[in-house]
């Protein structure tokens, strides 16, 4: 058997089941946690990347350029003459507007864009006179534990155990919501009553988000906890692989929207027949009266016809609100944009989107990407973060050890991977890196003064969230607050998770 640790540090070997050859990546820090990977990705003359099955002539050379370039740029392997190490795409591709794409108001509406951060203005206002952040949205993953080995998982390093109590749960959420209320009512009452003017409320947390990780609604409180959040004025989110037996399904409804991944079929042993439209969806998201119900899916050369026509199918019979399709964002930029580009001309010939890539039916396709150098140049001032000024992502990662855990600006810090600098994702959560605070100690992000944790232009140059980040930007050094447009008509839906 070949065996071989990666560049990125899995262990990579060559292994033979009944359905043949194939490459096992395994989590060196969590054996439990690894991915089968039986196909790779060549390209072709016209640059771009087709699906291959691994067969007994190709996998020795897939296998030398995973051991070289890690488990995600290591299974394309370019067309011949050309260097994988640097790999070179169509130059014109480095473009995002070369994508067929039409952002529309799902777009702005359920993922971050950045869009939503003007209808909190005061918060900005406030960081810009004191210099004080306000935390207005959270995620927490809650544990580590998930049914699925999707190949393109960003947190594949994760260590199961790392799971916290209902009691550090709802303190966490204390210390945001009714703490920061009540801090911000006594430190910064004019800001606190100009927010409260525009959202009826003071500053606190107005959107928590429950998310992987592992699956929120495998960790066993997840229902009390539920419980206890809904009698809170705090819209939730939850970002789910499926939908275990053992919790009510009543407790979906407490969620302001639930959003069900569509993982690869032979990564979720759940699925019945290894078919992920024939998975059991509560019937009160599907009846769908207040909870808004989404499906997310991530496009790569693995994507057949048939899936996205299935997506495309299913999204009418479990009546979802919107099926969001991406690309995987372990991909650095060039591959990720060529992606895009293949998976805006997939959805177009398959009619649906238009020519301009304005969706024709309930998929749109979500034009997220890394950072080039120019984007991010002068970006960040002071070296801080934008979306530490809003936003706190708490994973759990070392809890087990620690007894706490580091909380980071953002959830893609897993998977900053640049072809510049030659870094690999991470894809785990490095607090040592990226943290802000222990959990233990979240209100700092608004008691103290907003300050650098980590360089960003050195170890975010891959950033997914420079729009938000501009946004932030733009938003902190108005010299008038009174003249920002919230246009009724065009509000975006979820403006409390920004
Ligand atoms: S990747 Fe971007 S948003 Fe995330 S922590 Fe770094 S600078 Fe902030």
């Amino acid at each position: 058997m070949h065996q071989s640790i990666s560049d990125d540090k899995y262990e990579i070997s060559i292994r033979d089941d009944k359905l043949g050859l194939h490459i096992l990546a395994t989590s060196i820090e969590n054996r439990k946690n690894h991915a089968v990977y039986r196909h790779y990705f060549k390209q072709n003359s016209n640059g771009k990347f087709k699906k291959v099955a691994l067969n007994h002539s190709n996998i020795e050379s897939v296998f030398k350029n995973v051991t070289q370039n890690g488990i995600t740029s290591g299974f394309y392997i370019k067309a011949k003459g050309t260097n994988n190490a640097n790999l070179q795409i169509n130059q014109e591709v480095d473009n995002p507007s070369s994508v067929r794409h039409s952002k529309t108001a799902s777009e702005r509406s359920f993922t971050s864009t950045g869009e939503k951060l003007p209808y909190h203005w005061p918060i900005f206002e406030k960081y810009k006179d004191t210099g004080y952040a306000s935390i207005v949205r959270a995620t927490m993953t809650l544990h580590q534990v998930c049914a699925s080995r999707c190949s393109f998982c960003s947190t594949i390093n994760r260590t199961r155990k790392d799971a916290i109590s209902l009691e550090e749960a709802k303190a966490f959420v204390n210390d945001l919501h009714s703490s920061q209320a009540k801090f911000n009512r006594k430190n910064f009452a004019y800001y606190n009553t100009e927010y409260k003017k525009l959202t009826g409320t003071d500053i606190k947390l107005r959107g928590l988000i429950l998310s992987g990780g592992g699956q929120p609604n495998l960790w066993p409180p997840f229902s009390d906890f539920i419980s206890w959040l809904a009698r809170k004025d705090i819209d939730l989110g939850l970002i789910t692989n499926g939908f275990p037996k053992h919790v009510k399904d009543r407790v979906y409804d407490k969620f302001k929207w639930v959003r069900l991944s569509i993982t690869p079929e032979d990564a979720s042993p759940f699925y019945p027949e290894q078919r992920f439209d024939k998975q059991r969806i509560p019937q009160n998201l599907i009846e769908n009266s207040n909870t808004t119900f989404g499906l997310s899916y991530v496009y790569g050369p693995w994507t057949t016809d048939d899936i996205l026509k299935r997506l495309n199918a299913i999204s009418y019979e479990w009546n979802v609100d919107y099926v969001r399709i991406l690309t995987d964002c372990n991909l650095p930029r060039r591959l990720q944009l060529e992606a895009h580009k293949d998976l805006g001309d997939r959805l177009y010939n398959l009619n649906f989107t238009d020519s301009s890539g304005k969706p024709l039916k309930k998929i749109f396709h979500q034009l997220k990407y890394h950072a080039s150098q120019k984007e991010i140049n002068n970006l960040w001032k002071d070296n801080i973060c934008g979306l530490q000024l809003y936003n706190t992502f708490w994973d759990t990662t070392g809890h087990e050890l620690d007894q706490k855990s580091y909380c980071f600006p953002c959830d893609s810090v897993t998977v900053l991977e640049s072809e510049d600098d030659k870094t690999q994702a991470e894809r785990k959560f490095n607090g040592k890196k990226w943290g802000t605070v222990f959990n233990t100690e979240v209100a700092k992000l608004y008691k103290d003064k907003a300050r650098s944790f980590f360089n960003p232009n050195e170890i975010c140059k891959a950033c997914l969230f420079v729009k938000n980040n501009k946004e932030v930007k733009m938003l902190s050094s108005l010299q008038k607050y009174d003249n920002i447009k919230l246009n009724s008509l065009t509000r975006p839906e979820h403006v409390n998770f920004p």
